[in-house]
């Protein structure tokens, strides 16, 4: 233990901070900038977009109800991609069918995902959280949060000049780990309740290189032959099995995710997996990104091998930060089940819709389990209201949900609705003087309605 003191010079106030630029981040601030806040938004990285952008995972997961059939995520997300797609960096999901090479010939939930460039991504994020008005300060580290009672009372960061004080009225977590929440002392737990096992974590890269022509040829050749579609038999799993047969073990992965860009021949891998990690801690991390280097070496010498088109596969980049599927998740006023979710309850406070599977990938082994939603799911405001704090809010994985439920909403479409939802909340509470956790349900979900988000009964 060492004791430490000193006068903190920089202090920032504003109406709405926003800690964590990544998806959930980046809704919640455009959204309370939009409806009137003053909106200080700040990140550890340099840019916005956090694992969409930093961690290059991608696609957008499906924003369509469970049949394929009607668009139910809307709002500030569809925005973000008809605007990427404008800019030459997404295809719009209304026009990306499932079982192609953007949904890495997937069907089951993967229908209409969202194809983008991570970069392109970025640039757009950033335009429209400067035309909304939103403050945005990068490579700011949260460390710590001050409490009084009910009330968060300030957020300690590290900047290159030191240590600095933000002040809000209203503070959204959207770190993803809860870190705010969990600096301040408010109740959270890890990964599975039962165990405290969390999802495995994973490093993403972007490779291209192949030839296409044997490359798609291959996995159109097998999805003809009704060889592909649901998860964890994807074209690749063939090639792994054959490789094993002859005692090639490189690879102990059973697939490789392999997403196809709106920029031909460039792909996003989701394939590294590495298991036991608690990506709050600083060592545990440091670790796991190391190890999915050298898988990604790996992968690469495995498919240059094995699989057909891949001879002259190249590395285009690595993600500069550790995928992490799970860590926190608040306690909150209300936790979301996957009994929820299967059986699509109805809550009166329902602020987003939802229809991506249960995807729940083995927090030990190599498995999973991926269960397809009934149609849709909503999800309730109260989830993203620490029980014991009335100023605060999260968005994003953090919110207040089981394991298995969170293996649904993770995925970045919900991320950025469950954003916008807090970010609009905590406008309509400064604009009615209200506490945010208490803000008029019926006013806020008028508002989000007409802003364009979708929320089904
Ligand atoms: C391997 C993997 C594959 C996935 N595949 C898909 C997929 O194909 N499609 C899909 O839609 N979703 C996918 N997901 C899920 C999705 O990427 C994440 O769950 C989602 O990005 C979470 O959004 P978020 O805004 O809550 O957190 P994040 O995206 O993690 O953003 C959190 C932000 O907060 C910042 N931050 C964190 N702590 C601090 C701090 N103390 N101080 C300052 N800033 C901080 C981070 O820098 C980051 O920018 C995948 C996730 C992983 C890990």
């Amino acid at each position: 233990m060492y004791h430490y003191q000193k006068e903190i010079q920089d202090v920032f106030t504003c109406g709405v901070l926003v800690v964590g630029a990544g998806p959930a981040g980046f809704g919640a601030a455009v959204a309370a900038a939009r409806n009137g806040a003053s909106v200080l938004l700040i990140d550890r990285n340099a840019m916005p977009g956090g694992m969409a952008t930093a961690g290059l995972v991608g696609p957008f997961m499906t924003c369509y109800d469970d049949d394929g059939q009607e668009q139910i995520v809307k709002g500030i997300f569809d925005e973000l991609c008809v605007r990427t797609e404008q800019a030459g960096g997404a295809i719009h999901p209304s026009k990306v069918e499932g079982m192609t090479p953007y949904s890495s010939y997937y069907i089951r939930s993967h229908r209409h995902v969202t194809p983008f460039l991570s970069e392109t991504l970025a640039v757009v994020m950033e335009e429209m959280l400067l035309q909304a008005g939103v403050r945005v300060m990068y490579q700011v580290q949260v460390c710590d949060a001050l409490r009084e009672g009910r009330r968060i009372t300030g957020v300690v960061a590290a900047r290159k000049e030191g240590l600095a004080l933000f002040r809000a009225d209203t503070y959204i977590d959207c770190t993803g780990d809860a870190d705010v929440a969990a600096f301040a002392g408010l109740a959270c737990w890890m990964g599975d309740r039962r165990n405290g096992l969390m999802q495995p974590a994973s490093l993403f890269f972007e490779a291209g290189g192949m030839d296409r022509e044997q490359f798609v040829g291959e996995l159109e050749r097998r999805r003809e032959a009704g060889e592909l579609g649901i998860p964890s038999h994807n074209c690749w799993s063939w090639y792994i099995r054959e490789a094993r047969k002859n005692g090639d073990w490189t690879l102990d992965r059973d697939e490789i995710g392999n997403y196809e860009l709106p920029v031909p021949n460039r792909w996003k891998m989701n394939v590294t997996r590495m298991s036991g990690v608690d990506a709050t801690k600083t060592e545990d991390a440091t670790r796991a990104v190391m190890e999915g280097r050298r898988q990604i070496r790996q992968v690469m010498d495995f498919m240059r091998k094995y699989v057909p088109g891949c001879s002259g596969i190249e590395l285009i980049q690595t993600a500069s930060v550790l995928g992490v599927r799970e860590t926190r998740h608040i306690e909150g006023r209300y936790e979301l089940t996957v009994e929820d979710i299967m059986r699509q309850k109805h809550f009166d406070d329902a602020v987003c819709t939802f229809a991506y599977a249960v995807d729940i990938h083995d927090a030990e082994g190599d498995g999973g389990v991926f269960k397809e939603v009934n149609h849709y799911y909503t999800i309730p405001f109260r989830t993203m209201v620490p029980a014991e704090c009335d100023n605060l809010l999260a968005a994003g994985r953090s919110i207040c949900g089981s394991s298995e439920a969170a293996a649904s909403y993770r995925v970045m479409p919900c991320c950025i609705a469950t954003g916008q939802a807090a970010g609009t909340a905590a406008a309509l509470a400064g604009k009615t003087g209200r506490e945010a956790a208490d803000v008029e349900i019926d006013l806020l979900r008028e508002t989000l309605v007409q802003q364009g988000a979708v929320i089904r009964d």
